[in-house]
């Protein structure tokens, strides 16, 4: 991007000079559509996240039988929605503000198999990937038992394919894992700021860990280019995929059972906010998504960005998306 360009964009959005000194900012954003509007222009539909929902209670069978800690859900790998009224009189006495309504911590940290709310997205890319080879190849139909995954059969002949992705450290975690269990060669590009302890993990599980001294662009870039030269190599695209994004969007009809369960209602009167977590954006958009085809105007979900990378906010706000990176306003997504 040219110094032009950049000065125009510094006069159109003044919240970019706060956002090159790092400090930490608030943003609504003004072209909010109302979902009637906004559901029109998407290319993802809610039998989308249907489909995805069913596939993954066909492998709940597998997942309880390769995952036993799965066993109490029944193979469904979900997270309990807990009460945190402490943390909430804490926020309330830091603010000196009183909050309405109750305040909900959704424990996506404590996803069973990898720990990370990749458990949803990574888990479910590669079992569809798993699903559509084994159905090319008539390993099974879609009414199987699908306990027979965890087979030495399965396993053999997933062990002629492989799978590829790039991490910072948690999709690689879900990706290796699951790759590995299903018995698929899997290769994890991890950037310098992956946790050494991910790295033992997978190596552990005989997942090939690459390296890198650079950030996650780069891990990712060199996964893509290896699995561009193998047809039996598939690549996990943390950047564009519609299936992560579909794993994430499943969240929502799962919580809107935990919500029913603790008797919480969410309609006009009652509103519901989301707190996401948000890095490159698809775990956050894909939750989101499917929030608002649950909720419809009656959910407001806000993304939550560390100052040194808020490369969602500044793709939004500028209208640029991908088409601009946090480096190029001076900050260095560390
Ligand atoms: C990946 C991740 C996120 C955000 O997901 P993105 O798809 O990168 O936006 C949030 N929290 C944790 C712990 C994660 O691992």
């Amino acid at each position: 991007m040219d110094e032009k360009c950049l000065s125009d964009l510094r006069t159109q959005f003044p919240l970019l000079q706060q956002l090159t000194a790092l400090d930490e900012v608030f943003w609504v954003n003004p072209n909010i559509e109302t979902f009637e509007s906004g559901i029109k222009k998407c290319t993802i539909s809610e039998e989308d996240v249907r489909d995805a929902e069913k596939r993954l209670e066909r492998f709940a069978p597998y997942i309880v039988s390769a995952f036993p800690d799965t066993k109490s859900t029944n193979g469904i790998i979900e997270s309990p929605l807990v009460n945190i009224p402490s943390m909430k009189k804490s926020l309330e006495s830091d603010y000196q503000k009183s909050l309405r309504g109750e305040l909900l911590l959704k424990c996506d940290s404590h996803l069973p198999i990898s720990g990370s709310i990749k458990a949803r997205g990574g888990i479910y890319e590669v079992l569809k990937h798993a699903e559509k080879l084994a159905l090319q190849h008539n390993l099974i139909t879609l009414e199987d038992d699908y306990s027979i995954f965890d087979s030495d059969r399965f396993r053999d002949f997933f062990s002629r394919y492989s799978i590829v992705v790039g991490s910072t450290g948690n999709l690689g975690l879900s990706i290796g894992i699951m790759s590995a269990k299903l018995g698929f060669n899997v290769t994890v590009h991890m950037s310098s700021d992956a946790k050494e302890w991910k790295k033992d993990l997978l190596r552990s599980k005989n997942v090939n860990v690459i390296e890198y001294e650079a950030d996650y662009s780069k891990a990712v870039e060199e996964g893509r280019k290896q699995a561009a030269v193998d047809p039996s190599c598939y690549f996990v695209d943390d950047e564009n995929s519609k299936d992560l994004f579909l794993g994430y969007s499943v969240a929502a009809s799962r919580l809107d059972k935990q919500l029913k369960e603790l008797k919480i209602t969410v309609d006009e009167n009652h509103p519901l906010f989301v707190y996401l977590p948000c890095g490159v954006g698809g775990g956050p958009g894909g939750v989101a998504f499917g929030l608002k085809l649950m909720f419809r105007d009656h959910v407001h979900c806000f993304f939550a960005e560390p100052t040194h990378s808020p490369s969602m906010l500044l793709g939004l706000m500028t209208g640029l998306h991908d088409q601009i990176s946090v480096q190029e306003i001076g900050i260095d997504n560390k």
